[in-house]
């Protein structure tokens, strides 16, 4: 979006002010970006009307360029239309305090359950967790397996043939608040059924769960892949329950997170988590700001560094960070402890999705597509086939050197020569971060300050 905008905006320098004129091309990318996003048609609509009214007549101040500016109003508009809240919980006064998990079946209910469980443990909280799915008995089991390996409790109860429907809902749920409040469980999870649609049945039932309970929160879980059908069952229940929060899942997958926007916008309900892969550790707050990056196809950096930051060498990241911006100083050697460290992080696709996909990083988005992590190592045994001075100073790697290293790996040559353009074009790339983008660079390192 922003290569494009930049585009758009060549001719808008020198002039004083932002007209209508010279806005109407940018703002028609903006548009196909939302849109792309899947934010919603409404949504677009209005966050567009209200870009359009403040940039109007805004004065192009000197010190940004027009596309900095208008970059900065769609940001914040968006930023705004999110809210600040991240995920902030309602606690009740009375613990245990209740959290109701709804949304419809397959969106990741029963797999956020044992995240949020987690993510409350290492809060401190002590999550009892309770599955009142009892028309699939799958789904009660798949609960308790997720609460093993999350060791959190568990309250299962007991159920016997007579007794069925939402009757059987209710007593169990009634039952897993004593309980919880009889363990000392400050936090009761509650995971419900789901169906397929929206239907009375089910709302009926998740309205009787919320008069017996009265949750503090009520946690719409959204599938961001499904788009635009997330939005309307979010807006149906709603309408029905009143949701107090939102968590996004399968934010790892190609959707793009307008979804977020335009559920906050339909309900007023604010995003609090992302779901961001099937294990329990995949999870995180949700951050405004990434998901407007996100949208705005700068990529998720921020989120990339802090995963980094949980899961790699702190000292190593450190310097991969000052190495990677100074350009020159990035050799094949770190070239190789990046790789080893990215095996630890999870898969290339997942990582490189998160990356700006403007500028020199377009092909790296484009190159994601074919990523495979085999090849990984098959780049981790190229440059273990070099010398230790060949990983210092790539530029002595000549033709007879290169054959070496092919045979030693068992690759050909062509392969050899590929890996070294690649390795070429990170420290273009990341040359042009550290000096260009003074504010990707800043970012970079205050998320790396805060590392330290
Ligand atoms: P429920 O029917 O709402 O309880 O949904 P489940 O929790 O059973 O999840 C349905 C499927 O989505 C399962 O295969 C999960 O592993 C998967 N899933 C849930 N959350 C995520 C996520 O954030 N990312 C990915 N990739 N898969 C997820
Ligand atoms: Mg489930």
């Amino acid at each position: 979006l922003q290569e494009k905008l930049q585009r758009a905006f060549k001719n808008l320098r020198g002039q004083g002010t932002i007209t209508e004129e010279n806005i109407s091309e940018a703002l028609r990318e903006i548009r196909l970006a939302l849109l792309e996003s899947d934010v919603n048609l409404n949504v677009v609509k209005a966050t567009i009307d209200h870009i359009r009214e403040k940039a109007l007549g805004t004065q192009v101040a000197t010190a940004l360029s027009p596309t900095e500016q208008i970059i900065k109003i769609v940001n914040d508009e968006l930023i705004e239309i999110l809210g600040k809240d991240t995920a902030r919980f309602k606690f009740s006064s009375q613990p245990p305090t209740v959290i109701l998990m709804a949304g419809l079946q397959g969106s990741g209910k029963t797999t956020s359950s044992g995240k949020l469980a987690t993510w409350l443990k290492k809060g401190g909280h002590r999550p009892m967790l309770v599955s009142v799915d009892v028309y699939r008995p799958a789904a009660r089991e798949q609960l308790a397996i997720v609460a093993k390996a999350v060791g959190a409790q568990i309250y299962t109860g007991k159920i016997n043939d007579e007794e069925a429907g939402t009757p059987l809902v209710l007593r169990l749920a009634k039952e897993a608040l004593r309980e919880a409040r009889n363990f000392g469980n400050d936090i009761l999870l509650v995971d419900t059924a789901g169906r397929l649609g929206i239907d009375e049945a089910l709302m009926d039932e998740m309205k009787q769960l919320k008069a017996a309970l009265n949750p503090s929160e009520i946690l719409f879980v959204a599938d961001a892949m499904t788009g635009q059908d997330a939005v309307n069952s979010a807006d149906a229940f709603h309408k029905q329950l009143g949701i107090t929060g939102v968590i996004l899942t399968k934010m790892d997958g190609d959707a793009r997170g307008g979804a977020a926007l335009s559920i906050r916008n339909v309900t007023g309900a604010p995003v609090k988590f992302l779901g961001t892969g099937e294990k329990p550790e995949q999870f995180e707050a949700f951050h405004p700001d990434r998901i407007v990056s996100r949208i705005m196809g700068m990529g998720d950096i921020a989120t990339l560094l802090e995963r980094a930051e949980e899961k790699l060498d702190r000292g190593k990241a450190e310097d991969f960070a000052k190495k990677a911006l100074s350009g020159d100083g990035f050799t094949l050697e770190d070239f190789r402890d990046q790789l080893r460290q990215i095996k630890k992080l999870g898969s290339m696709q997942s990582i490189l999705k998160m990356m700006p996909s403007v500028g020199p990083f377009q092909g790296l988005q484009q190159a994601a597509e074919h990523v495979d992590d085999s090849q990984l190592a098959r780049t981790e045994a190229i440059i273990n086939s070099m010398t230790k001075k060949e990983r210092i100073d790539h530029e002595i790697i000549n033709g007879s050197r290169r054959r070496r290293i092919a045979e030693g790996s068992g690759v050909s040559v062509q392969e050899v020569n590929q890996l070294l353009k690649q390795y070429g074009q990170m420290r273009k790339m990341f040359k042009g971060l550290g000096s260009g983008g003074g504010k990707m660079q800043r970012r970079l390192m205050s998320q790396m300050g805060q590392m330290g």
